[in-house]
């Protein structure tokens, strides 16, 4: 039987000088979800994503992966295992076309017998030009990324990890200093993405949360304070005092 939750995250605890920044916190992701973390700044939001991607040590509690545990993981493991990360600022190669970027980014290659196997050229730049595509930047193939706009080179890092193939994204606020137009581009992909992986994405932006979530995790004082949908979330009187009552 299949199972129901791709990632399951159970009591992730984490204390930087005997402050919890992330305080028992369990959530679920079911796959094609795309779950967003909503909190008011200094939540734990950027430090959950970095206990789920090996950055950050936790000092107890479990993430699993299917069946594997993450937190007695490497970061390079991590996403080797599947786990995709994206920062907030992008870092693409600016002096590298955009077909460069992504080439860079795709797996050199699997082991076969301890032998290292080569993808074929031919095969690369088909994955390559479908990931342009998908990104919007179909035209941009050999344009310098330095040329690109800010949202852009956004899509462009999105579309680095993608050719990873990655089973679950993390994208930390995506859609910051893009134009309304990007943004919405941006709600698109994510829609796209979430037909065969599943995503987490820390937002702030709510109109593009509503086009994007498919539930909601409100993460307050390292904890969650509300979870579901944007409907059920917006309506709690626990998220209602938090975001206005101070
Ligand atoms: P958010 O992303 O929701 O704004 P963060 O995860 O960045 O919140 O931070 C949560 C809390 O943990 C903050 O009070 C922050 O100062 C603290 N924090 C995060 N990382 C560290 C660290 N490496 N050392 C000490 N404190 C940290």
């Amino acid at each position: 039987m299949q199972e129901r939750f791709i990632l399951k995250v159970e009591d992730l605890t984490v204390s930087f000088d005997g402050f919890k920044a992330v305080d028992a916190l369990s959530f679920y992701v079911e796959p094609n979800e795309c779950r967003v973390i909503i909190g008011p700044n200094g939540a734990g939001k950027t430090t959950v994503l970095d206990l789920i991607c090996g950055r950050t040590k936790a000092t107890a509690g479990s993430v699993k992966f299917h069946d594997q545990e993450l937190l007695t993981m490497r970061e390079d493991q991590i996403v080797n295992a599947g786990v995709g990360r994206k920062f907030q600022t992008p870092s693409v190669y600016e002096d590298l076309t955009v077909f460069e970027n992504l080439e860079l980014s795709y797996p050199k290659g699997h082991s076969v017998f301890g032998a290292l196997v080569f993808k074929r050229d031919t095969d690369v730049r088909a994955r390559i030009k479908e990931i342009a595509e998908t990104i919007f930047l179909a035209d941009q193939l050999d344009e310098k990324a330095a040329f690109l706009s800010h949202g852009q080179k956004q899509w462009l890092e999105i579309g680095m990890l993608l050719i990873q193939d990655p089973e679950l994204l993390m994208l930390d606020e995506p859609v910051a200093g893009m134009s309304v137009a990007e943004r919405k581009k941006t709600a698109e992909l994510l829609n796209r993405i979430i037909q065969d992986r599943s995503v987490i994405v820390i937002e702030h932006d709510m109109g593009f949360v509503a086009d994007i979530a498919t539930r909601v995790t409100v993460l307050h004082q390292g904890k969650t304070l509300s979870e579901g949908s944007m409907e059920r979330v917006q309506n709690d009187p626990k998220v209602v005092e938090v975001y206005l009552g101070h």
